[in-house]
């Protein structure tokens, strides 16, 4: 047979250096059809498979309801973080189960008790001033007006109560209404907001007339059997995530992380089998794990697919501080290899910066890729933009840092009980990306000429390649790696995303 030019990933991987992405590159393939050809589906876990692969870190900068419905909305998903209270977090995954395209299903409200002025103050935050008005004020009671800029625009004594200024004869239409219906209505009353409400006439969600050229449908969407979107969860190997644990399911969570620095422990052994047990549908992810040995402990308790990485990513400072972890390319290849002989895909996570990362990770056997940094800079993510020297950014923080371990974060770390909390992670900033509507498909439009480059449609194929020796790689010297990036310019625009 022909000697192949370049290496295979067994060679590339057989040293005793551990490599990260930007220590190798992957050589071309034939290309003999379009990037439009190309599919991304793959394997989440051993029985949900997503459009897109690309999930985002259980991190409180990062997701919560807003960024999962998104997300799931574009073919990946997202699994909400744990640095809150059980009850907190199962209400974030009822919203990304509860979400109907078109219909906003917790809607700001007041009650007639609150003034002019309340209305204002969320206009200034939140940018729009159509607040439908309860009875008490919370979301799910009778809904009694609606106030709008109309109806108080000629207003001078902005102290005055919106029972004395709302509008109280509304249009509304009946809960379980199509988005169709509800846009034809909008249209036909030329109204700005719906407010769909119960038999009782209990507020339910509200349609926005704003957004009726926008609500367009999502083919990727990853939903389950009943049509809702699809959203995962961490819980923490401590006991009392037994209680956190039912209250996600009964909010109809797909899959739970167990959010584990190093996973390789009795604790999360025992919670795999205790939740195989008492949940038996429930897919479970367990991590984190580096080497072949950890994921056997854990392919042994049963997990559904694995989570790869212990140090890469941006804000982690455990590599430094523990002196234990791996290089993350070296880790996931080692683990899918492994992983695959036992039907259990691989989730590669952390350090992905861009998306030829994205497309590396995928490339030497992981299923998916999970973000943190990359999506905390979105308008999807938890948190307001601040401006610093001049630029808009959005917080972001290692679930480890002082300030999260603060907040409770210490679960992930076995550090809980200790005096002393000792840093795996920093808190600082990314820069401003945006929304995730635009992101999201120009990182899965770069990942598909990233597979034509490669030479492969699918990402079966692509594995299968992997595995057949015929993907071929080579290492980066780090000379290589600086012509491999932009040089020699004296000055130039970066493109907005990479
Ligand atoms: P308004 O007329 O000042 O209320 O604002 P618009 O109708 O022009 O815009 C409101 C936008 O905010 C729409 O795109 C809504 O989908 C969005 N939005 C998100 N959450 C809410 C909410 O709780 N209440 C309202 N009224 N709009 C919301
Ligand atoms: P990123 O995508 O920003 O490079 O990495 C995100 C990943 O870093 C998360 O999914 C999680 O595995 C890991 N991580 C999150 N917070 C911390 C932390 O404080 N310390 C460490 N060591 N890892 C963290």
């Amino acid at each position: 047979m022909k000697k192949l030019d370049g290496f295979s990933a067994d060679e590339l991987f057989a040293t005793s250096t551990g490599l990260a992405y930007n220590d190798f590159i992957i050589l071309p393939g034939y290309i003999d059809f379009a990037p439009e050809d190309v599919i991304l589906e793959s394997n989440l876990t051993r029985s949900i498979r997503l459009k897109t692969p690309m999930v985002s870190s259980p991190m409180d900068t990062v997701t919560e309801s807003r960024m999962a419905i998104g997300l799931a909305l574009l073919g990946g998903m997202g699994f909400i973080h744990y640095n809150n209270t059980a009850e907190e977090q199962a209400a974030e995954v009822k919203k990304v189960k509860r979400y109907e395209n078109g219909f906003i299903a917790d809607p700001i409200v007041l009650s007639p008790d609150h003034t002019i002025n309340d209305v204002i103050a969320i206009k200034e935050r939140f940018g729009f001033s159509g607040i439908p008005i309860t009875e008490d004020g919370r979301p799910n009671s009778r809904l009694v007006g609606i106030v709008t800029n109309r109806d108080f625009d000629f207003e001078p004594n902005h102290t005055r109560r919106l029972g004395d200024v709302m509008t109280r004869e509304v249009i509304t239409a009946r809960h379980g209404v199509s988005l169709l219906e509800a846009n034809d209505i909008l249209k036909k009353s030329k109204k700005g907001k719906l407010p769909i409400v119960d038999e009782a006439g209990r507020l339910v969600s509200l349609v926005c007339r704003n957004d009726l050229v926008t609500n367009r449908e999502y083919p990727l969407a990853s939903k389950d059997e009943k049509k809702q979107l699809m959203v995962g969860a961490a819980i923490s190997t401590k006991d009392d995530s037994k209680e956190r644990l039912d209250l996600l399911v009964d909010a109809g969570v797909n899959a739970v992380i167990i959010d584990s620095a190093q996973g390789n422990s009795i604790y999360q052994i025992e919670m795999i089998t205790y939740i195989k047990k008492r949940h038996p549908g429930l897919d479970v992810i367990g991590g984190n794990v580096v080497t072949e040995e950890q994921c056997e402990s854990l392919v042994r308790a049963g997990v559904d697919a694995l989570r790869i990485g212990m140090g890469p990513g941006s804000i982690c400072t455990t590599q430094t501080t523990m002196a234990v972890g791996r290089a993350q390319a070296t880790a996931v290849f080692r683990c899918a290899r492994f992983a695959r002989q036992h039907g259990n895909p691989v989730i590669a996570d952390g350090g992905i910066a861009n998306i030829g990362h994205i497309a590396k990770a995928l490339a030497i056997g992981a299923s998916a890729t999970m973000m943190g940094s990359m999506f905390a800079g979105t308008d999807e993510a938890p948190g307001e933009y601040f401006y610093e020297n001049g630029k808009r950014l959005k917080k972001y923080r290692g679930m480890a840092s002082l300030e999260a371990l603060e907040k409770g974060g210490s679960k992930r770390y076995f550090s809980e009980e200790s005096k002393i909390k000792v840093a795996q992670g920093v808190s600082g900033a990314v820069l401003d990306k945006g929304s995730l509507f635009d992101y999201m498909p120009y990182l899965i439009q770069g990942l598909k000429h990233s597979f034509q480059d490669m030479g492969t449609r699918d990402v079966t194929r692509l594995h299968e390649m992997l595995y057949g020796n015929e993907l071929r790689f080579e290492l980066r010297s780090p000379s290589a790696q600086i012509e491999g990036g932009v040089h020699d310019m004296y000055s130039y625009q970066a493109p907005k995303y990479m």
